[in-house]
């Protein structure tokens, strides 16, 4: 990976693909700062505030929570920031979303490096997220609300929807690179270090 300044990394994928836990770990290796918009959501819903009051039925259902207050979010998080040395997780969601990414990024001088693509196949999605869900419940810690079967159905419908033409948008401008998500973290780790070299 680069050691400029500048580093843009977007995790794509599916819910359940392993977004999350392998970009907290590219984050923590390579200095990046990890911004993950389900957390930043869930975070407001759990603090109660009023976006976190709007918001949490979208969250329940599984579904997205409208374009602008998401681009919003994201233009106060890289505001303050001098270098942008970032791993998005979980967005863009949408190709609005993915539009309104690059003018900001082109407008701080940070254009998109790295995009890799968790593909994982749907039925292993499901029984992951299931299992997480099983997972926190066994170990009494908070379930998130939306790690039900019903839901996260919902969820990769709407990723198939809304989320996989990305796919293309980012495949078109070079940056995509297809990883394969079934395997252990270490590998799937080591097959997206791979991938941005
Ligand atoms: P997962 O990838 O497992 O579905 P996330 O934690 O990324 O989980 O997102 C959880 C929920 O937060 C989504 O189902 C959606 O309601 C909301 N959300 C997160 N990121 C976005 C986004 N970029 N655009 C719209 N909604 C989002």
């Amino acid at each position: 990976m680069s050691q400029s300044k500048n580093e843009v990394v977007i995790f794509l994928g599916p819910p359940g693909a392993g977004k999350g836990t392998q970009a907290e770990r590219l984050a923590a290796e390579h200095h990046l700062v990890k911004i993950s918009t389900g957390d930043i959501l869930r975070d407001h819903v759990e603090r109660g505030t009023e976006l976190g009051q709007q918001i949490k039925p979208m969250l329940d259902a599984g579904q997205l929570v409208p374009d602008d207050i998401l681009i919003a979010l994201i233009r106060d998080r890289l505001a303050d920031m001098e270098g942008v040395r970032v791993i998005f997780d979980g967005f863009p969601r949408t190709r609005a979303q993915a539009e309104a990414l690059d003018v900001l990024l082109e407008e701080m001088g940070a254009p998109v490096n790295h995009v890799p693509l968790l593909e994982v196949p749907g039925q292993l999605l499901i029984e992951r997220i299931v299992a997480r869900g099983r997972q926190a419940a066994a170990r009494g810690e908070a379930v998130r609300s939306d790690d039900t079967e019903e839901v996260a159905r919902r969820r990769q419908d709407v990723f198939r929807e809304q989320t996989q033409p990305l796919i293309d948008y980012y495949g078109a401008r070079g940056h995509l690179k297809r990883v394969d998500g079934v395997g252990s973290m270490d590998e799937v780790y080591a097959r997206i270090l791979d991938g941005m070299r």
